[in-house]
């Protein structure tokens, strides 16, 4: 992180009182209830500070907590929406499970995750993706609502197409066989 942006990131913190927490946000970005955010423990946690400090815009709304695995990333204007409002009285919260990322899932820029998802270890959510229901490990989901439209090579990480898609692209743990239907 550069200088600049810690300086920035800390006056928000200290003077203004804004993104309280026992670690650095982004100044543009907001996070509410900063004590039910969870980070996995794992080697790779720091990335996921990094992301907090890094990406700007993000909204982190955790009254029914937000839990992040170790190594996961995420890029500008993501939202974290833990709770949603009761159709009967819009000022209360309601109650629910906590927005669960696994170990080294990946969002790529203005991902909305909704109350209640949960996201496997890996998985990939493309940029502007809503992500209205769970994904499951190494899947790669895009769109609005999130669809499942690939998976990653569980060794090696890369994309594969899904087994009804013509198989442009495989890696070489994967064979044509397995992908005709
Ligand atoms: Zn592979």
């Amino acid at each position: 992180m550069g200088i600049g942006l810690y300086f920035l990131n800390s006056i928000v913190k200290r003077i203004f009182r804004i993104n309280k927490g026992d670690y650095l946000v982004h100044f543009s970005s907001r996070l509410n209830q900063s004590k039910n955010v969870k980070v996995g423990e794992g080697e790779n946690k720091h990335k996921v500070y990094l992301s907090f400090a890094l990406s700007g815009g993000c909204y982190y709304q955790a009254y029914n907590g937000i839990e992040i695995g170790a190594g996961s990333i995420w890029a500008f204007g993501c939202k974290f929406v833990s709770t949603n409002h009761s159709f009967s009285n819009y000022t209360k919260p309601t109650k629910g499970e906590p927005i669960r990322l696994g170990k080294n899932v990946w969002l790529g820029s203005n991902v909305v995750i909704l109350p209640e998802v949960q996201i496997g270890d890996y998985a990939v959510i493309g940029a502007g993706a809503v992500v209205t229901k769970d994904i499951k490990a190494y899947e790669i989901a895009v769109g609005n609502p999130a669809k499942v439209i690939a998976k990653r090579c569980t060794k090696c990480l890369d994309k594969i197409p899904l087994k009804s898609k013509d198989p442009v692209h495989l890696c070489k743990h994967q064979t044509k066989e397995e992908y005709k239907d």
